[in-house]
């Protein structure tokens, strides 16, 4: 048995009446994968990511973690919620709320370090650690204020 997109029971049976398991180079061209369980009777930004009624092919049901080798870690303390992390992050992982950051997404997060890259505090507010790094640890190496060359 293959394993891929499709490698799920809800996936291959209910969408594409397969009687076995198929692999995403199997699936038939053109066949439709809806992102939502139900038919959508709002604007979907409406509602949060963790309240919508995802299907299982939508990519926000898959975690991608396992690919992260070094992963952000955010600093409260010093954040200014000035939404650049949450604007510029490839993989919406930024988690804010009535513009507020409030932390990261790490099922989603890839680890590609452009939230830390973006950040304009001094020091940053989001800094790279290896991926088992605790976050106590982390906040606790976190580096002091930057002083301006005179
Ligand atoms: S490391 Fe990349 S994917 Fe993860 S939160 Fe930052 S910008 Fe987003
Ligand atoms: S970019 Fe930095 S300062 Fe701005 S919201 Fe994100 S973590 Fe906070």
């Amino acid at each position: 048995m293959s394993r891929g997109v499709l490698a799920t029971e809800k996936r291959g049976i209910r969408e594409l009446g397969a009687e076995e398991f198929v692999g995403w180079d199997e699936v038939t061209q053109g066949v439709i994968l809806p992102s939502f369980e139900s038919e959508l009777k709002e604007n979907v930004s409406h509602i949060r990511p963790e309240e919508r009624d995802y299907s299982d092919f939508n990519s926000y049901t898959a975690t991608v973690a396992s690919w992260r080798v070094i992963k952000p870690v955010y600093n409260r303390d010093i954040c200014i919620d000035c939404q650049n992390c949450w604007v510029w992050c490839p993989d919406t992982s930024i988690i804010s709320r009535d513009k507020q950051m409030l932390g990261i997404d790490y099922d989603h997060c890839k680890g590609c370090g452009v939230c830390v890259e973006v950040c304009p505090t001094n020091p940053k507010s989001l800094l790279m650690f290896g991926e088992a790094e605790e976050t106590e640890d982390a906040l606790a190496k976190w580096p002091e204020k930057k002083k301006k060359a005179k």
